[in-house]
């Protein structure tokens, strides 16, 4: 079902501008993406975060084109694909084991509760690449899978390679009927680089800092899924004493940006003797990994004479 609450990323700051914040929440984008596959529940968890992640991520960069969060490990869940537009589309996939999914259960002998991503994930990578284009530089971020739960993981990298301090929770809900949908939310707040101290002069910015996660380990998941509470609502119950602005929101939908031209002119590319050992009576059928949408070409199509 489609919330007007939902599927947004706010941007925020406090404190006069001293720290910067994102908050995402996403619920009918996740539901058309785990839609379009038929995922056990871990993995639907697993994609729900790393999409949460992604988005939030995403928000806190500049950049015209694509933002793709990947993960690559030896886990049950070896791989995890974000891609993230700058138009607000979103699409993912994942590649798993399910046998190693249900062994995994089983080690664990939980009790309905959500597992974190990193457990499902192993050991790995987890990397951050913007791609403007052609003619400009790809960047390019990556941090090895360790910690407790993904935004551990994602802390690692800010610590590591951005040296800017950085809070980030991700939040998870999952669905209760059958009808309901997987929901994703998470909250990211950072200090502004080199901020001058514009604000009044008594604010000592180690303790509004200390003040500002306090607050942010306040929220509750209750609050955050809370279908009829919006964004700038719950912010403002968390920092309406810390001199909060609202900067802007962001929309963001499941869209896929497969289509047959593309296939058709990648498969155009393909040796005679390749296409053939993918024909299938004379028929190529490939299926997009991201939508599920299933391509046929006829062999004649894809074989230049
Ligand atoms: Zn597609």
């Amino acid at each position: 079902m489609t919330n007007k609450n939902f599927d947004q990323c706010t941007s925020f700051h406090i404190d006069g501008g001293a720290f910067l914040g994102r908050f995402v929440r996403l619920d009918a984008a996740l539901d058309n993406i785990l839609g379009r596959h038929k995922y056990p529940k871990q993995v639907g968890a697993v994609v729900a975060e790393c999409a949460a992640l992604a988005v939030l991520l995403s928000s806190s960069m500049k950049y015209e084109g694509l933002f793709t969060l990947q993960t690559q490990s030896d886990g049950p869940v070896s791989m995890v694909v974000v891609d993230v537009t700058s138009d607000g589309d979103v699409r993912a996939y994942a590649k798993f084991d399910e046998e190693r999914i249900n062994r995994a259960k089983e080690i664990r002998k939980t009790t309905g509760e959500i597992e974190a991503a990193p457990h499902f994930l192993g050991n790995g990578h987890l990397a951050f690449t913007i791609d403007q284009g052609k003619g400009t530089d790809l960047y390019q971020g990556v941090v090895d899978i360790q910690g407790k739960t993904l935004s551990e993981v994602a802390l690692r990298y800010f610590a590591q390679s951005e040296q800017i301090e950085t809070y980030i929770k991700l939040y998870l809900e999952e669905p209760k009927n059958n009808d309901d949908a997987w929901k994703a939310a998470g909250l990211m707040l950072q200090k502004t680089p080199a901020f001058g101290g514009k604000t009044d002069k008594n604010l000592n910015l180690d303790d509004a800092w200390y003040e500002a996660l306090v607050f942010a380990e306040s929220l509750k998941d209750k609050e955050v899924f809370d279908a009829g509470l919006d964004s700038e609502n719950i912010l403002n119950r968390l920092y309406h004493a810390n001199k909060l602005v609202i900067s802007g929101v962001k929309n963001y939908k499941f869209a896929c940006r497969c289509s047959r031209d593309k296939l058709l002119n990648t498969l155009s590319s393909f040796e005679k003797k390749d296409i053939d050992e993918m024909a299938d009576k004379g028929k190529i059928a490939i299926t997009c990994n991201f939508c599920s949408e299933q391509y046929i070409f006829n062999r004649g199509e894809l074989i230049k004479h």
